[in-house]
């Protein structure tokens, strides 16, 4: 469903990620990990062209953009319409929730439906309620953003993604931002989402969590790819030094 094909990414002098390629089967759940610093978020950012990659290929659903480097260093974007085509099968879970304030649940789910899709209005409220339902929120619809907890804010954040229907998620520590009581509510509606079938891409700190949902973990370290590897393994099989230390400082 994605494949990612040397993703580079410097700002100024410096490398953020070297050359980062690794491929998302659909369903499947991949958990980006390294330390502070490493490229995690600007690996979503760039997958998402929130941020242009200095180089390299994404595909995904049959939309290919390469980004390519002339003599002269500079990024040329190949097949940039299809920019637009990627974004619209990707959906993206922010740490802060990013909800609009001014605008009351339900229109803050509608609000893309209606725009984007072009739904109609009792079209999109009826998509937007049945996803504010998947993460336990329907009866939230009135409320606005500010009267709600931080894991409420960010499960509408998830419903107003999921309402849009992506082929891929990509969750950016989608927890950091809450309150260590407030943490489990969203994680299991990660979990539930996971295993409906969803394809998630997620960054994340919370390790016992990334390696009981995930398919497959990824670790970052310098801007490369360290390991790319299925839970287990890399728990017990520590590629590198780099993987096993930041194992150790996280378990
Ligand atoms: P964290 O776990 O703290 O969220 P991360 O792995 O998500 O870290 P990134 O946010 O991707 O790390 O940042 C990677 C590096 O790129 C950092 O050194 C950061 O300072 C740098 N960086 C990120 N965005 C920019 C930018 N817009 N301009 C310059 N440098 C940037
Ligand atoms: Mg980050």
């Amino acid at each position: 469903i994605l494949k990612v094909h040397e993703l580079t990414k410097t700002f100024g002098s410096t490398k953020v990620l070297d050359g980062i390629s690794f491929d998302m089967r659909e369903g499947e759940v991949i958990s980006l990990i390294g330390s502070s610093g490493c490229g995690k978020s600007t690996a979503l950012r760039c997958i998402n062209f929130l941020e242009t990659p200095t180089s390299g290929r994404l595909e995904c659903m049959g939309q290919s953009v390469s980004v390519v480097n002339d003599e002269s260093g500079r990024s040329q974007i190949i097949n940039a319409r299809d920019i637009r085509n990627l974004r619209r099968q990707i959906g993206m879970v922010f740490q802060n929730f990013n909800l609009w304030p001014h605008l009351s649940v339900l229109s803050n789910v509608t609000e893309a439906l209606v725009w984007v899709l072009k739904l109609g209005k009792k079209d999109a409220e009826e998509v937007a309620l049945s996803a504010l339902s998947k993460v336990g929120m329907a009866s939230f619809r009135d409320r606005y953003p500010q009267q709600l907890s931080g894991g409420q804010q960010q499960r509408v954040a998830i419903a107003r993604v999921l309402a849009m229907k992506p082929k891929l998620m990509l969750c950016d520590e989608p927890t950091s931002a809450l309150d260590p009581e407030l943490v489990g509510e969203v994680l299991k509606v990660i979990r539930a989402l996971a295993e409906a079938g969803a394809t998630i891409l997620l960054v994340t700190h919370e390790m016992r969590f990334a390696r009981d949902v995930s398919n497959r973990m990824i670790f970052l370290q310098n801007g490369r790819l360290e390991q790319d590897d299925e839970p287990k393994e890399l728990f017990r099989n520590p590629a590198t030094e780099g993987v096993k230390r930041f194992l150790s400082t996280v378990m």
